[in-house]
Formats: C-alpha cells, structure tokens, sequence
C-alpha cells in the first residue's frame, strides 16, 4: 500500500497541496499541510500535489517502510518491538 507523507521542516505552508487534494491532505494547527487520508489514494491527483510542492515537501512511498500506527515516521526501521525515535508507543 501506497503512503503520504509530509515532511513538515520543508513545508512552508502555501496551500498547494490543501487546494489540489483535500481529499489527502489539509493544514495542521501550525498551519503546515499534514496527511489526513491514505485511503484509495488517487495518484493523479496527488502526483499534481506533489509537483505543486515548492519546496519538495510530499513523498508518496511503498508502505515497506515503518508501519506502526501511532508513528507515521515513514523510515525504514522494521522494529519489533517498534524502538523509533518519533512513535515511543513500544508496540
Ligand atoms: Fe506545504 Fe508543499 Fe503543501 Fe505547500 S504544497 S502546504 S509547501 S506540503
């Protein structure tokens, strides 16, 4: 399955992504664009988001990658149990 992901340090917050694919995506309370909905992933739609992105920001990736639910981190950990620096959750 495939995977959004919005590396928050890049976005700048233009609303590109919002606008383009509300569908996936729409700003945060520090008015940065986050993920909301990785299910059946239009990928016209959020292709033409991701090159809208100004600053790289949106990757869209194999979901071969860290897969816990409360983490999102999108790095190539495979932990178990999960030991990455952004989830904590122990599971
Ligand atoms: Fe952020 Fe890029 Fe979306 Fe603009 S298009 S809000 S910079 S992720």
């Amino acid at each position: 399955m495939e995977k959004l992901y919005v590396e928050k340090e890049r976005c700048i917050g233009c609303g590109a992504c919002v606008n383009i694919a509300s569908d996936y995506f729409d700003f945060d309370d520090d008015g940065k664009s986050q993920v909301i909905s990785n299910e059946n992933i239009d990928s016209e739609v959020v292709n033409v988001a991701i090159e809208s992105c100004p600053t790289g920001a949106i990757e869209i990736k194999e979901n071969d990658v860290c897969e816990c639910e409360d983490c999102d981190c999108g790095e190539d950990c495979h932990c178990d149990p999960c030991e990455c620096e952004n989830c904590h959750c122990g599971e």
